[in-house]
């Protein structure tokens, strides 16, 4: 792992975007087409090509639900429910609500908060199972009381859905679980088929298919994000415990080669340490491999001469995940603008986070923690402003509203008000 300087233009540290090749932009574009013109046939078709299944219906049966829960174990339902607890109970807060003001003209102005009708959640098949994305996906859409969640993922050879994602979509109550996967899913959410009523947006994370997809769709239908690699920072002073540093940094390295660990620090000696420390513990990991790349390639221990200067290099890398190991890690906090979410103190691993704590795991990558925000309840809803005039309000405002709309060359809605204000004369 390579120790560096922190010196010059600190947004050069920043990660480019990856472009998505051009070859599964065109593969993906031809397949949306495909399943907007024959629909379930043609999702049939891609799911025995790339999935090897032969599926006589799409849809997920209750039994094949039941079934699933005498192959999970009783530890991993256990933590399955208690997550899903404190998932509700944390985005239970993040609900808004309708409101209105009023005014001594009589005006009355609000804002209605309305879920939205219907949601695509994507959950990625392949080897790994992802049953906290499920969690994380679906929770924030019921608190937000989204009235119809669909969840599609793709099936493997026999036509089945890992034991896992059925026990946790069954725990949450989701009925509709579609059996493909790619961009044949995406299409199916977003231009809907003869069994799948379309959707009206499409979140979760899933290979450059779905992603590319995602992209194309949008627009026709909303979409939370298009996830890059995963990142950590771990901001640091010579208080920290390499070891917890090293752990955290292998614990994103794993993901994914592509996946980035950078460690931030003021001591030379902590940088060292990390260094040795990430070696040591690579050599007992099992996916060692996987980690070692993403070490190789992204990973990093910064060495800044203050940590002002190291806070500095955290708003410039506008990290997904940032844990900060420091003495007092709450007196940074007012200093730090741009990261997804923030792990304070030595206790708090991401893995607290990616799984349990209740915060939301689907979060901005890719440096876009400069502008965007964790998937939250309010992606799940949306706004539409209430306007109430009183004659009062609208003959005292009139005159002026009508000489905004005539400086714009808009004379019709000068007229609309002035017909109010002035009967007869228009
Ligand atoms: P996936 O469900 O994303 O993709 C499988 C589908 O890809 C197949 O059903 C098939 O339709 C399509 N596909 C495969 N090869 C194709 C080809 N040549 N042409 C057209 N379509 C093709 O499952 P996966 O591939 O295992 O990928 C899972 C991804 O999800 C990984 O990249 C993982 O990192 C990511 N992930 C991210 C998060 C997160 O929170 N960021 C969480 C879980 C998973």
């Amino acid at each position: 792992m390579r120790i560096e300087r922190v010196k010059g233009e600190l947004k050069s540290l920043r990660r480019s975007v990856e472009m998505i090749d051009p070859s599964v932009q065109s593969s993906v574009k031809e397949i949306l087409s495909d399943v907007k013109q024959r629909g379930d046939e043609a999702v049939s078709q891609y799911t025995k090509t790339f999935d090897g299944a032969d599926l006589s219906s799409f849809f997920v049966t209750e039994e094949e639900k039941q079934a699933a829960y005498e192959h999970v174990n009783k530890d991993v339902l256990r933590a399955i429910r208690q997550a899903a607890e404190n998932i509700r109970e944390y985005h239970a807060r993040q609900l808004e609500q309708t409101w209105m003001m009023t005014k001594d003209d009589g005006t009355i102005l609000g804002q209605k908060i309305t879920p939205l009708d219907s949601v695509g959640v994507y959950v990625p098949g392949g080897t790994a199972v992802y049953p906290s994305t499920i969690l994380m996906n679906v929770i924030p859409a019921q608190v937000a009381k989204v009235e119809r969640i669909v969840m599609v993922s793709p099936p493997n050879a026999e036509g089945k859905l890992h034991p896992a994602v059925l026990v946790t979509a069954h725990e949450l109550g989701v009925k509709d679980i579609y059996k493909a996967g790619g961009a044949q899913a995406v299409a199916a959410l977003a231009y809907g088929t003869k069994t799948l009523e379309p959707v009206d947006k499409i979140v979760g994370p899933g290979n450059v298919f779905v992603a590319a997809a995602k992209r194309e769709v949008f627009g026709h239908v909303d979409i939370d994000m298009i996830a890059g690699p995963s990142e950590i920072v771990v901001l640091c002073d010579d208080s920290a415990n390499p070891s917890y540093v090293a752990a955290d940094l292998l614990s994103q390295a794993e993901h994914d080669e592509r996946a980035s660990a950078i460690a931030v620090t003021t001591s030379n000696a902590l940088a060292e340490n990390i260094r040795d420390e990430v070696e040591r513990q690579l050599q007992q990991l099992p996916r060692e491999a996987i980690a070692r790349r993403s070490i190789e390639s992204y990973g990093a221990v910064y060495v800044a001469e203050t940590l002002a200067e190291a806070v500095e290099v955290v708003n410039q890398l506008a990290p997904e995940h940032l844990e900060v190991m420091t003495k007092d890690p709450y007196l940074l906090l007012g200093k730090i603008k741009h990261a997804g979410a923030i792990f304070l103190g030595e206790y708090s691993a991401e893995s607290v986070g990616d799984y349990f704590a209740g915060t939301n795991h689907v979060l901005p990558t890719n440096g876009t923690a400069r502008f965007s925000s964790p998937l939250n309840v309010s992606d799940f809803t949306k706004k539409s402003s209430i306007i109430s005039y009183s004659k009062q309000a609208l003959d005292q405002n009139g005159p002026l509203i009508a000489s905004f709309a005539r400086e714009e060359g808009l004379e019709a809605h000068a007229r609309a008000v002035e017909i109010r204000t002035k009967e007869g004369e228009v």
